[in-house]
């Protein structure tokens, strides 16, 4: 299996949501096909793709059959299951590799993976049964936030513990699984930083982002980051350092907390490290029309073993905003605002919560 794709290879993608089909449509442009494999039969990716699988994650036959088919394989989610990447990965290249899902899909070793690189995070512990939790409450105090070890995104699988919170009641509440609780961060903003490696180790990043979430979803994205300028080195530089770790290949995105802490008797922007993403990312959307390279191709370049592309934000800065639920029922209005780019997801229904589409706006004023 050439390391290299040419033009009219193929790329297997697990995983048929507006990710999958995103980067379908930017392995498009560049010539190349894609075979999306999914168990849900209306998966958005299916619609933009020259081949689909509608089949469980865990079904061998079917994952040998697409592996077959494709040139290289990657995913749009972090939560493939070990055994289906390893059985991929005997048969093409799977990129990101498995140790970068390991990483990802377990908060403890990514809290571990972290520190041991010198990385700040939230303070930790990992935490067994409700015993582990009443100590782990006593050495960081309330209020903490408790989350499963594993299947937790939008704020799902995570608790606050305040006082009064009954330790038992919480803890089973959660499902009694194994968990991580994390201090309370006081964090001035949420940042993220979108990042690809090449084959090559070639490293480049886009421009900070900052973040805004509504209900614990994302629902506003801008960049530049208004940071510190050490403060937007420091986030970049974490960024290589666990994409390096990994000897990764593809986008990497890492959401990250800017603290105001005090150093040598100033108060100074710092960083720690929420959690990594082996994958193109919500808040890197904005890269669609905002910089010469999106991440979408970013990572279609990566993967294929091709040189990366240009990362620097067109115009002053860039606003992303997610349409939510019922929000999409604006799009007539967003269509005629000079400007604004819509990005429908060809979802049929508007559930509250759900991802349907995102309008972006490259500003000629960074106000
Ligand atoms: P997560 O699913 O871990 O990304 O958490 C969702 C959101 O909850 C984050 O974007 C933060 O706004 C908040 N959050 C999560 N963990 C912490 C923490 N340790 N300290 C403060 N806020 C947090």
């Amino acid at each position: 299996m050439a390391a290299q794709l040419s033009p009219g290879d193929t790329i297997g993608i697990l995983g048929g949501g507006q990710l999958g089909r995103m980067l379908a449509m930017a392995a498009a442009r560049l010539g190349l096909k894609t075979h999306i494999f999914c168990p849900d039969a209306d998966s958005p990716a299916f619609d933009v793709a020259a081949a689909k699988t509608i089949a469980p994650y865990k079904n061998e036959s079917a994952l040998q059959a697409f592996a077959e088919t494709v040139d290289v394989v990657t995913y749009e989610f972090e939560n493939v299951p070990a055994r289906t990447a390893d059985l991929l990965a005997a048969l093409r290249p799977v990129r990101p590799g498995p140790a970068a899902l390991a990483v990802s899909q377990d908060r403890l070793t990514e809290k571990d993976f972290l520190t041991d690189l010198g990385i700040a995070t939230a303070p930790y512990r990992g935490v067994e049964d409700a015993g582990a939790l009443a100590r782990a409450v006593g050495e960081l105090g309330r209020p903490s936030i408790l989350k499963t070890r594993r299947f937790g995104y939008d704020g799902k699988g995570q608790v606050m513990i305040r006082e009064g919170s009954d330790l038992g009641a919480v803890f089973r509440g959660l499902g009694g699984t194994p968990s991580i609780l994390e201090g309370v961060v006081p964090f001035i903003k949420e940042i993220s930083v979108i990042a690809a490696r090449s084959l090559d180790g070639e490293f480049a990043a886009y421009d900070v982002t900052e973040n805004v979430h509504a209900n614990h979803i994302l629902s506003v994205s801008r960049a530049p980051a208004k940071i510190d300028a050490a403060c937007a080195v420091a986030a970049v530089a974490t960024a290589k350092k666990i994409a390096d770790a990994l000897d990764y290949i593809g986008v990497l995105a890492v959401e990250l907390f800017v603290t105001k802490e005090p150093d040598d008797g100033r108060l100074v922007q710092k960083i720690r490290v929420n959690e990594t993403a082996p994958r193109v990312h919500n808040s890197g959307h904005w890269t669609l029309d905002g910089a010469p390279c999106s991440q979408f191709e970013q990572h279609i370049r990566a993967i294929a073993g091709w040189p990366l592309g240009a990362t620097r934000h067109h115009g002053a800065a860039v606003e992303m905003r997610n349409l939510i639920g019922d929000d999409v029922n604006a799009w007539p209005d967003i269509l005629r605002e000079p400007g604004a780019c819509l990005h429908l997801y060809g979802k049929a229904e508007a559930r509250p919560g759900r991802k349907m589409g995102h309008v972006t706006r490259v500003l000629d004023r960074d106000e």
